[in-house]
């Protein structure tokens, strides 16, 4: 404590109207975030960073102990919050020398592979550039459970009502930023949220392919997902009883009847108008699917040929 006194005095008097300026709640957050919007664009930092969980590499089997190294420096994204509305900030990766992993805030990357993290974070990547906080994410799966809301209709609830349009940045370099929340921001939301949750409710880590198309990052965990919710998910699937299921002998056949409570609603998907079809449509417009690749055919779905 070496700072002289008269220093520190002057300090007080020059920052201390600004340092402890609370808002009506008693906070300091709100000045806080006003001045890291107005100062810290410029200087590659924010009040809402986002970096990996850890500094150290976690690779099975590799040998480096040093700090991981930030090779390309901290990258503009654009962090959809639930407080205080699009938020324009920073996202860093970080490089090991020896592996070649690299971190990024939800996940590691190891030869192709997208390793997502266990601990579930409060920021979901959902598009290259783009993070969605999960508070605003439960809230479109609210919106969607319970009263019906599209992603289309909640991507404009969150801009029309949640984005806070006065907190977007001026600053030259964000001008050409879009801070509109999009449908598909909103789906690939609820579908990487909900497969973690599902996947740490079973103590298991979602991979996914890293390259690719992002429209078809999680098919296949979605799908693996389906088919074991099919198979095995519902914790009632084998239940009978005396109540529920009547046995009875037909004439020497052994015939049976089920009661199915249902509630009245069902929620169609597209599928090949062949029964029990298992191969996916390409397109919802396609009411047979080939049985070759739509790139070796000169079949043409129409809607006119339902
Ligand atoms: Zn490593
Ligand atoms: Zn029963």
């Amino acid at each position: 404590m070496d700072t002289p006194l008269d220093f520190v005095d002057g300090c007080w008097k020059a920052f201390g109207s600004l340092i402890w300026r609370y808002d009506e709640n008693g906070k300091t957050k709100g000045t806080d975030a006003e001045a890291f919007r107005k100062h810290g664009l410029d200087n590659y930092f924010s009040s809402r960073m986002l970096f990996p969980p850890s500094h150290y590499c976690s690779t099975p089997g590799c040998t480096n102990t040093r700090l991981l190294r930030d090779e390309d420096g901290p990258s503009k994204v654009v962090f959809y919050t639930l407080s205080d509305g699009a938020c324009a900030t920073f996202a860093t990766h970080l490089s090991c020398s020896d592996c070649k992993a690299r971190y990024y805030p939800n996940y590691v990357v190891r030869d192709g592979i997208r390793i997502y993290y266990d601990k579930i974070p409060d920021a979901i990547q959902v598009a290259g550039h783009q993070y969605v906080e999960r508070a605003v994410l439960n809230l479109f799966i609210n919106l969607m459970l319970i009263s019906w809301t599209s992603a289309t209709n909640g991507a404009q609830v969150y801009n029309t009502s949640l984005s806070r349009p006065e907190n977007l940045p001026g600053h030259p370099d964000w001008i050409e930023t879009s801070f509109k929340l999009r449908p598909e921001h909103v789906w690939d939301g609820f579908i990487v949220l909900t497969l973690l949750e599902d996947h740490q409710a079973r103590s298991a880590t979602l991979r996914v392919p890293h390259t690719g198309e992002q429209r078809d990052r999680f098919t296949s965990a979605m799908e693996e997902r389906n088919t074991r919710i099919q198979l095995c998910g519902q914790p009632e699937w084998g239940h009978y009883c005396a109540k529920c299921i009547r046995v009875w002998d037909d004439n020497g056949v052994t015939r049976k009847i089920h009661v199915i409570v249902i509630d009245g609603i069902t929620i169609g998907h597209p599928c090949c108008g062949v029964l029990h079809c298992p191969i996916r449509s390409a397109t919802i417009d396609i009411v047979f699917v080939p049985t070759i690749p739509l790139s070796e055919t000169r079949f043409v779905p129409s809607k006119a040929a339902r």
